[in-house]
């Protein structure tokens, strides 16, 4: 199966002042694409060659689990930022507010997590099976999945994602960043996960069999489409 570099829901030229053209047409065009044409090179005729991503992500090691990894983790990305204004759901403040105690501190403790991550990596949203929230941060291609939490929304903070705009200032990129957030992508996140149907929901499959089959069927599903 081959995979194919995601086209992005806006146009490169959209989510400006916040991320400029030049940026996002390095990110998604060089970078994220990079990444894509990497990937199907390892996996030709490899035991990996008709897997979907998820299931890559969640068998493999190496050069073909980072360059999967990072396929996925940009096409979170992309799909989690909006050139318009949007809120949270009623549900995902709710439990943003008794968690982490208003929008706000969430917000500073996300950046204050963008920050503080050393070297290259990703800040997740992410919800535990006891739908406990965490912000994680990862190094290089890691992510939620691996550690078997859902992921609700991400920030890159790879130098490449910001160096364009803001050189080394990756507190300014994370506060631009903030802006874009698609919160209608993080609230349909949380509530499907809460229903059991989330599309990236990655149970360890012996605990749970119906929820089990179901993501075959969904991986199955989203391999035939594709
Ligand atoms: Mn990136």
């Amino acid at each position: 199966m081959e995979h194919t570099l995601m086209t992005l829901p806006y146009s490169y030229k959209a989510l400006e002042p916040y991320m400029s053209e030049e940026t996002l047409s390095f990110h998604h065009g060089k970078h994220h694409a990079g990444y894509v044409a990497k990937l199907n090179t390892l996996i030709k005729d490899s035991e990996y060659a008709e897997m979907s991503l998820v299931k890559i992500i969640k068998k493999s090691t190496g050069p073909i689990f980072n360059n999967a990894a990072q396929v996925f983790n940009h096409d979170f990305f992309w799909h989690g930022l909006l050139n318009e204004e949007t809120t949270p759901s009623v549900e995902l403040s709710d439990s943003i507010e008794q968690q982490f105690g208003s929008i706000d501190a969430f917000k500073t403790a996300f950046i204050d997590a963008g920050v503080s991550l050393f070297g290259s990596g990703w800040v997740w949203l992410s919800v535990d099976q006891e739908k406990v929230l965490h912000i994680e941060q990862t190094s290089n291609a890691d992510n939620p999945i691996v550690s078997g939490r859902v992921p609700l929304m991400v920030c890159d903070v790879w130098e490449h994602a910001y160096y364009l705009d803001h050189r080394n200032g990756r507190a300014e990129y994370l506060i631009n960043w903030w802006q874009l957030l698609n919160w209608h992508f993080v609230s349909d996140n949380f509530a499907e996960q809460k229903e059991k149907r989330n599309h990236y929901y990655i149970h360890e499959c012996n605990e749970n069999t119906e929820v089990c089959d179901y993501m075959s069927d969904l991986e199955e599903a989203e391999r035939v489409s594709s």
